[in-house]
Protein backbone atom coordinates (compact mmCIF):
# COMPACT_ATOMS: atom_id res chain seq x y z
CA UNK A 1 0.00 0.00 0.00
CA UNK A 2 1.45 3.14 -1.07
CA UNK A 3 2.42 5.66 1.85
CA UNK A 4 1.69 9.30 1.39
CA UNK A 5 4.13 12.28 2.34
CA UNK A 6 1.54 13.89 4.18
CA UNK A 7 1.99 16.94 1.92
CA UNK A 8 -1.62 18.52 1.85
CA UNK A 9 -3.48 19.70 -1.26
CA UNK A 10 -2.25 23.56 -2.07
CA UNK A 11 0.06 24.09 0.40
CA UNK A 12 3.07 22.10 -1.46
CA UNK A 13 6.34 23.15 -1.16
CA UNK A 14 10.04 23.32 -3.45
CA UNK A 15 11.63 20.51 -2.71
CA UNK A 16 14.97 22.42 -2.92
CA UNK A 17 13.72 25.98 -1.76
CA UNK A 18 10.54 25.27 -0.01
CA UNK A 19 8.94 27.93 -1.64
CA UNK A 20 5.28 27.97 -1.66
CA UNK A 21 4.74 25.69 -5.35
CA UNK A 22 2.11 28.09 -7.28
CA UNK A 23 3.02 27.61 -11.10
CA UNK A 24 1.62 24.49 -12.87
CA UNK A 25 4.33 23.66 -15.86
CA UNK A 26 2.17 20.88 -17.28
CA UNK A 27 -1.06 19.07 -15.86
CA UNK A 28 -0.79 14.98 -17.21
CA UNK A 29 -3.97 14.55 -15.49
CA UNK A 30 -4.11 10.76 -13.41
CA UNK A 31 -1.77 8.06 -13.66
CA UNK A 32 -0.58 4.84 -11.75
CA UNK A 33 2.74 4.60 -10.47
CA UNK A 34 5.68 3.39 -13.41
CA UNK A 35 7.34 0.27 -13.04
CA UNK A 36 4.95 -1.17 -11.06
CA UNK A 37 3.18 -4.42 -11.35
CA UNK A 38 -0.87 -5.63 -10.29
CA UNK A 39 -0.60 -8.92 -8.70
CA UNK A 40 -2.17 -11.91 -9.03
CA UNK A 41 -4.01 -11.73 -6.18
CA UNK A 42 -4.69 -7.90 -7.00
CA UNK A 43 -6.58 -8.57 -10.56
CA UNK A 44 -9.94 -7.23 -9.34
CA UNK A 45 -8.92 -4.44 -7.07
CA UNK A 46 -8.49 -1.11 -8.24
CA UNK A 47 -5.53 0.27 -9.40
CA UNK A 48 -4.17 3.72 -7.56
CA UNK A 49 -3.91 6.44 -9.49
CA UNK A 50 -1.81 9.85 -8.56
CA UNK A 51 -1.79 13.44 -10.09
CA UNK A 52 0.70 14.31 -12.74
CA UNK A 53 0.50 17.80 -12.65
CA UNK A 54 3.85 18.94 -12.42
CA UNK A 55 4.97 22.64 -11.26
CA UNK A 56 7.70 24.67 -11.44
CA UNK A 57 8.95 26.56 -8.46
CA UNK A 58 9.06 30.43 -9.43
CA UNK A 59 12.05 31.09 -7.47
CA UNK A 60 14.51 27.91 -8.09
CA UNK A 61 13.05 27.03 -10.97
CA UNK A 62 13.01 23.36 -10.30
CA UNK A 63 10.30 21.16 -11.93
CA UNK A 64 9.03 18.85 -9.84
CA UNK A 65 5.32 16.70 -8.56
CA UNK A 66 4.77 16.99 -5.16
CA UNK A 67 5.58 13.19 -3.71
CA UNK A 68 2.29 11.10 -3.15
CA UNK A 69 4.08 8.38 -2.69
CA UNK A 70 7.01 7.79 -0.46
CA UNK A 71 10.52 6.80 -2.22
CA UNK A 72 10.84 3.79 0.04
CA UNK A 73 7.40 2.46 -1.72
CA UNK A 74 8.46 3.52 -5.19
CA UNK A 75 11.47 1.66 -5.36
CA UNK A 76 11.17 -1.23 -2.76
CA UNK A 77 9.56 -3.13 -6.20
CA UNK A 78 11.10 -1.19 -8.48
CA UNK A 79 11.07 -2.97 -12.40
CA UNK A 80 13.73 -1.35 -14.35
CA UNK A 81 17.03 -0.14 -13.63
CA UNK A 82 17.82 1.84 -16.92
CA UNK A 83 21.68 0.26 -15.82
CA UNK A 84 20.65 -2.81 -16.15
CA UNK A 85 20.61 -2.84 -19.90
CA UNK A 86 24.33 -2.85 -21.77
CA UNK A 87 22.78 -1.70 -25.36
CA UNK A 88 21.02 1.47 -23.32
CA UNK A 89 24.52 2.22 -21.61
CA UNK A 90 26.27 2.03 -25.01
CA UNK A 91 23.30 4.25 -26.35
CA UNK A 92 24.03 6.76 -23.28
CA UNK A 93 27.70 6.75 -24.01
CA UNK A 94 27.55 7.96 -27.43
CA UNK A 95 24.90 10.15 -26.81
CA UNK A 96 27.26 11.63 -24.30
CA UNK A 97 30.17 11.86 -26.61
CA UNK A 98 27.70 13.45 -29.61
CA UNK A 99 25.92 16.04 -27.60
CA UNK A 100 29.45 17.08 -26.03
CA UNK A 101 31.27 17.71 -29.76
CA UNK A 102 27.87 19.10 -30.84
CA UNK A 103 27.46 21.66 -28.12
CA UNK A 104 31.58 22.28 -27.39
CA UNK A 105 31.07 21.11 -23.79
CA UNK A 106 33.84 19.77 -21.78
CA UNK A 107 35.01 19.83 -18.26
CA UNK A 108 34.18 23.02 -17.08
CA UNK A 109 30.49 22.41 -17.67
CA UNK A 110 28.00 20.77 -15.37
CA UNK A 111 26.39 17.82 -16.31
CA UNK A 112 22.36 17.26 -14.65
CA UNK A 113 20.63 14.40 -15.06
CA UNK A 114 16.96 15.16 -14.93
CA UNK A 115 14.61 11.81 -14.00
CA UNK A 116 17.45 9.99 -13.72
CA UNK A 117 16.01 6.59 -12.63
CA UNK A 118 19.39 4.85 -11.17
CA UNK A 119 21.39 8.04 -12.46
CA UNK A 120 22.92 5.44 -15.08
CA UNK A 121 24.25 8.31 -17.19
CA UNK A 122 26.33 10.34 -14.31
CA UNK A 123 28.60 6.80 -14.34
CA UNK A 124 32.10 8.15 -14.54
CA UNK A 125 32.17 5.53 -17.21
CA UNK A 126 29.34 6.97 -19.24
CA UNK A 127 29.52 10.67 -18.15
CA UNK A 128 33.18 11.07 -18.80
CA UNK A 129 32.98 14.61 -20.06
CA UNK A 130 31.55 16.55 -17.16
CA UNK A 131 31.53 17.12 -13.87
CA UNK A 132 27.99 15.65 -12.99
CA UNK A 133 25.26 16.67 -10.24
CA UNK A 134 21.96 16.28 -9.01
CA UNK A 135 18.66 17.19 -9.14
CA UNK A 136 16.81 16.92 -5.20
CA UNK A 137 15.05 13.06 -5.37
ZN1 LIG B 1 12.52 26.24 -5.36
Amino acid sequence: MPKSSGSNAGTSLCRFCRTALRHTFVDLGMSPLCESYVQADQMNEMERFYPLHVKVCEKCYLVQLEEYVSREHIFSEYAYFSSYSESWLRHASNYVEMISQRLNLGADNLCVEVASNDGYLLRPDICVTFDTGSPPA
